[in-house]
């Protein structure tokens, strides 16, 4: 992206020169054009931008910089959310910014009169997040220094730090406790707690909200702040083009990017420029009506995209057209939904999340995630544009009491616009700016799967497995769907020949924004994985993958099979299987069969029906029948891996592997424990957990 990025900036320096020159400068207000820069921003690119950050300080006059470490965008969120409140509350000069897009070596050089704070999102096995990595490796080194070099090195620096983890993962919040650590170390200055949200809980929200308050307070009297009566200030302006239309070619209706949007996409294809991919074939997975599992294969081979087995593919799902003129109509957009804006963003160091000259249905559509939990803070700032003083009070107490809103909201999966008719009682709830819903929802993300082809048999064609989240809510009367798993469900029905395909009653535009994705065809982009397979392929492997954890491990025994084929020596694996019954939800029942034929006693399928007896069976309790072999087979380098829910089976399969260790080896279980925590470190032990 960055040759493409530079491409751009050239070409438009060039074509501003050019202008320049014919127009003898005349024109040369053309640069101060708000729109002029609307594409570089969205892109997060500004030209001739510093790393340095203690200039960027300077230069912007900031005295509050909040820096994020996000994989989903979670942190990014609880990043700007801090800016602004910093902002509303205390009049600081806040400004977000990605790790990634700063040094570190003089971060020495920051006056003390100003705070850094550290959002940080733990990602899998107690990694940093992708745009941590760097600042993760700096400033946990073990001689890293400084531009100033004083001593301590890092006195003069005053950080505030949240931690986003979940604590059925092996390292929780490591991000943060390490970076706290290091900085501790260093003899930077910590102002409050450093908070820690978990997500395996399902606390993030309330633990963020709880961790902020005693923060501020303690910020307050550190900086000498005042706080003020919170005005909203908006962050970004809305200006309607009038002389535009949807179809005026500049307009993009839901194009990711400027390459999209000219239809001339190209790679490198990643997080910020999605493939269009082309669907090869879908088909139902589960034999029951009410449930549903998709199996997709993707063809990549038109794209320089490549996966390794074990990789992960993200879909870039579009909200559902129900759920997106819900949204219109109680925001009092409907009308205007089509009509043509810029966005821009007031603050210099903010970024608008989405390209712009766009419309209201693009924005909505593709670009910001409508249907996800509310947060009770947005709530409270809603209240100031609610339609009356009823709805006013009610979202007030909504954003204050956290049992009352959850249970007045969370128990029900109530998304924004839901929240907004219900309080509201229909009436509309025209007051509220438009920034304040860029700034409150967050960006629509990619959904990760994992895949489920071998790379040696299919190089060109990913393939993933994917349950659909469709759910019955007490007090609802309509189901809660998940956003992406729908959008393929629909993708699927169209392609098995439904021209009109609703599922649940959903409708999706699957023909992308002017109708660009013709035939079936999905935005994908590939995230390479540390869930890898021994690099000796006679190396035995456990696999353990009870429902859709089953992906990873169907691409697993299918590059064995394919290396069979193909006349290679290959280890036995093993695979432990988990559903409901066998007539219902067996995935893959046909496949397994074909493997055994082919792979003989190299492959064996252990199932565990949880329906069928009068006891239920999981996955952990046929690993325990079989609790000898596997303690050989781990003698012999046995690779052991786990894929599928992380909140429950994931750290069972763990607890219940020592236990077979010390029972076997006749070793105590704190023992066998730490053998388990080895093997992980050793990446013998290997977790794909969500
Ligand atoms: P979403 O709309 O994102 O909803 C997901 C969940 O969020 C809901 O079940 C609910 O608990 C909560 N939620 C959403 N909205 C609300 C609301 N308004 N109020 C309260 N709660 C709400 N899935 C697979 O099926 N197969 C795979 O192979 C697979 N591999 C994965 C690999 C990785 C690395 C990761 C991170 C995830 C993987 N997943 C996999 C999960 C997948 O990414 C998606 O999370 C899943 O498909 C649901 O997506 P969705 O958009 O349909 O649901």
């Amino acid at each position: 992206a960055e040759l493409d990025t530079l491409d751009i900036i050239v070409l438009a320096a060039i074509l501003l020169g050019t202008v320049a020159y014919f127009t003898k400068g005349k024109l040369w207000g053309v640069t101060k054009d708000p729109y002029a820069n609307s594409f570089a921003n969205a892109n997060g690119v500004k030209a001739g931008k510093t790393r340095n950050i203690v200039e960027k300080l300077e230069e912007s006059g900031k005295n509050c910089i909040i820096l994020y470490g996000s994989q989903t965008g979670t942190a990014e969120d609880y990043a700007s959310r801090l800016a602004k409140e910093g902002k509303s509350r205390f009049g600081l000069e806040t400004m977000v910014a990605d790790l990634e897009d700063y040094d570190y070596e003089n971060l020495d050089a920051i006056p003390s009169d100003k705070v850094v704070m550290f959002v940080l999102a733990t990602y899998g096995e107690g990694e940093p997040t992708d745009n941590a990595v760097d600042f993760y490796e700096f400033i946990t080194a073990e001689g890293v220094s400084f531009s100033e070099g004083n001593d301590p090195a890092l006195g003069n620096l005053n950080y505030v730090a949240f931690g986003l983890g979940n604590n059925t993962y092996e390292h929780y919040n490591s991000m943060v406790r390490n970076v706290n650590k290091a900085l501790e170390k260093l003899g930077a200055h910590r102002i409050g707690d450093a908070g820690e949200g978990d997500d395996g809980a399902g606390t993030m929200e309330e633990d963020f909200l709880a961790w902020k308050d005693p923060m501020w307070k303690a910020l307050q009297e550190k900086m000498g702040l005042e706080e003020r009566e919170a005005v909203y200030e908006p962050i970004f302006g809305i200006t309607e083009r009038e002389g535009l239309t949807k179809d005026s070619p500049e307009v993009y209706v839901g194009e990711p990017n400027k390459m999209h949007l000219d239809g001339t996409a190209k790679g490198p294809f990643n997080a910020h420029n999605p493939y269009i991919a082309p669907i090869h074939k879908s088909y139902e997975l589960f034999s029951v009506k009410d449930r549903n599992c998709l199996h997709m294969d993707i063809d990549i081979s038109a794209s320089n995209l490549t996966y390794q087995t074990g990789d992960h593919i993200a879909v870039w799902p579009t909200n559902a057209g129900e759920e997106v003129d819900r949204f219109m109509d109680v925001l009092d957009l409907t009308d205007k939904r089509h009509n043509v804006i810029s966005v821009k963003a007031l603050e210099p160091t903010a970024k608008v999340p989405f390209p712009t000259p766009t419309t209201f249905d693009a924005i909505v559509r593709y670009h910001m995630e409508i249907c996800a939990p509310v947060s009770r803070q947005f709530l409270a700032t809603l209240a100031a544009f609610a339609p009356d003083e009823e709805s006013k009070a009610e979202m007030t107490k909504l954003g204050g009491d956290k049992d009352y809103f959850h249970h007045k909201v969370n128990v029900h999966h109530l998304n924004i616009a839901r929240v907004l008719q219900a309080v509201g009682k229909g009436k509309k709830w025209s007051n509220v700016p438009f920034s304040a819903l860029i700034e409150g929802i967050n960006k629509l993300q990619p959904r990760y799967y994992s895949i489920s082809s071998s790379s040696l048999e299919q190089p060109k064609m990913i393939s993933i497995t994917a349950v659909v989240e469709s759910q019955m809510l007490p007090g609802r009367d309509d189901p809660f769907q998940g956003v992406a798993t729908n959008y393929l469900l629909a993708l699927k029905q169209k392609q098995n020949g439904d021209p009109d395909p609703t599922p649940f009653g959903l409708s999706y535009e699957l023909m992308g924004p002017r109708n660009k994705y013709t035939g079936i065809h999905v935005p994908v982009h590939v995230r390479h994985s540390n869930f890898k397979l021994p690099s000796d392929p006679t190396k035995p492997i456990i696999c353990v993958g009870p429902g859709t954890g089953v992906a990873p491990m169907r691409g697993f025994v299918r590059e064995r099979r394919k290396m069979i084929e193909n006349g290679q020596n290959v280890g036995k694996a093993i695979l432990f299987f988990g559903c409901r019954k066998r007539a219902e939800d067996f995935l893959y029942e046909k496949e397994w069969e074909e493997a055994k034929a082919v792979m003989g006693d190299k492959f064996e399928l252990v199932t565990a029906f949880s329906r069928e007896g009068n006891k239920k069976v999981y996955v952990q309790h046929r690993l325990k029948e079989r609790a000898k072999e596997i303690n050989e087979l781990i003698e012999k380098k046995a690779y052991f891996y786990v894929c599928g829910d992380a909140a429950n089976m994931a750290r069972e399969v763990n607890t219940v592997l020592g236990q077979i260790l010390a029972e076997q080896r006749g070793i105590p279980e704190a023992k066998a424990e730490e053998i388990v925590k080895n093997m992980r470190a050793a990446n013998q032990y290997q977790e794909d957990v969500w």
